[in-house]
């Protein structure tokens, strides 16, 4: 369905085809209406889906500019998903009246109570920032008609858990509740399900699969070896720009320093940054002047990068939650994408399991170690023999 079929206000209307949104996305078409009728909402999708419009939308329309008050509240894990969702919100509300504004760590605090003291609409927030400012004694969520949370897997998982349940104990009215996720692990359907009334369930997820539009590759080399299997099988595709995920900040700061060499236009990010960089960093990939990004999972969750072709897995994520949000950095709006992922031994146990509940089929560069038949020896041999590792022909190289 299109945007113009529905009953969008005119200058919401023209923010979005100036964006080029015209169709609705399917969570957009099935939400939609829910949101609008004032019902709670656990919804589903993808990433890369368009989750962030589905929510804006009929959350703008909710506001009253009249009234000098937060009146939505949205709630997310990271200070770059805060300022990619916030940005979304400031474009599709361009052309009205309503005042969206983000709160996040690693910004001058004063100036964010300022700006919330001269009157806004919608506030978007980190948990950590928003209970700071709680405590400061300057936010009234006493007209917040409606919260999200965005990413809301994360947001109830320990460690967030509790800031949740404390900010959500502030709103002391009857108001509708948003979740919006890409995944929902079975043990925090429940917490979920306490935070909503009544809620209605959209899931547009099926059986937990990975996005049709990524392929999934998979290399079984010894930790020595994958400096060098990368450079390679980054040499022979056709990047446009590529994510290289490690499971620590550590790592993130080592593979930065012995592979800069050997990749051009390339940066690093990771919780340790100041907010600052990570900002500039995001900013300067997002542009397309870096085409390598080695990150820590700042970067793998909910965060729109339009342009990324590859993801690299240079260690195997801890679950199939982790798998999906870092992959579904690539693949987006039905773009294809591929996912790259080093497997070492003691990932095995982990990789049967994210095949199975993802529903993966790998494409293995080399050796498959899940092949009972495919012995150490006869991979040696056969390897030698043909030449037949599927790397796309090299020379396909993309003009700058
Ligand atoms: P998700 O939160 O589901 O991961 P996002 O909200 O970040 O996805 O949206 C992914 C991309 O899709 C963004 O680049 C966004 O601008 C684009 N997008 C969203 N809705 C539409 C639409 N209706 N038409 C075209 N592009 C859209
Ligand atoms: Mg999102």
């Amino acid at each position: 369905m299109k945007f113009s079929e529905i009953d969008i206000p005119a200058n919401i209307l023209k923010a979005l085809e100036k964006m080029g949104y015209d169709e609705m996305t399917p969570i957009q078409e099935a939400t939609y209406p829910v949101i609008f009728a004032g019902q709670d909402l656990c919804a589903l999708a993808e990433t890369g889906s368009g989750k962030t419009a589905a929510c804006a939308i009929p959350l703008i329309q909710k506001v009253d500019p009249a009234l000098n008050a937060i009146q939505g509240l949205v709630l997310v894990p990271t200070r770059e998903l805060c300022m990619q969702y916030v940005a979304e919100i400031q474009k599709i509300a361009a052309h009205t009246a309503v005042i969206p504004y983000a709160v996040y760590g690693g910004f001058d605090k004063k100036i964010q109570m300022d700006t919330i003291k001269q009157g806004i609409h919608i506030l978007v927030a980190t948990p950590g920032r928003l209970i700071d400012l709680l405590y400061e004694g300057i936010l009234s969520f006493a007209q917040v008609k409606c919260a999200i949370l965005d990413e809301a897997d994360e947001l109830l998982k320990v460690g967030f858990l509790e800031d949740i349940e404390f900010i959500m104990s502030c709103i002391l009215h009857e108001h509708q509740t948003l979740l919006f996720s890409a995944t929902m692990p079975d043990d925090i359907k429940k917490l979920a399900h306490d935070c909503l009334r009544d809620p209605q369930h959209i899931s547009l997820i099926t059986e937990r699969a990975a996005p049709e539009s990524i392929e999934h590759y998979f290399a079984y080399v010894h930790p020595k070896q994958k400096h060098a299997e990368l450079i390679r099988y980054l040499a022979g595709e056709d990047v446009n720009q590529a994510i290289i995920f490690c499971n620590a900040r550590h790592v993130v700061d080592t593979l930065f320093h012995s592979i800069r060499k050997d990749l051009k236009d390339i940066d690093y990010i990771h919780a340790g940054l100041f907010q600052d960089k990570r900002s500039s960093i995001i900013r300067k990939f997002r542009s397309g002047r870096l085409r390598y990004l080695i990150a820590s999972d700042v970067a793998g969750k909910g965060l729109d990068f339009s342009n990324v072709s590859h993801v690299i897995n240079w260690n195997f994520p801890r679950d199939g939650e982790q798998y999906t949000h870092r992959t579904g950095r690539t693949g987006r709006m039905g773009r294809k994408g591929k996912a790259f992922t080093f497997v070492s031994k003691h990932d095995l146990p982990g990789l049967r399991k994210l095949l199975r509940s993802r529903k993966i089929t790998p494409c293995w560069i080399g050796k498959d170690p899940l092949c009972e038949n495919n012995t150490h020896q006869e991979q040696k041999t056969q390897r030698r023999k043909s030449p037949s590792r599927p790397y796309p022909a090299k020379g396909k190289k993309k003009t700058e």
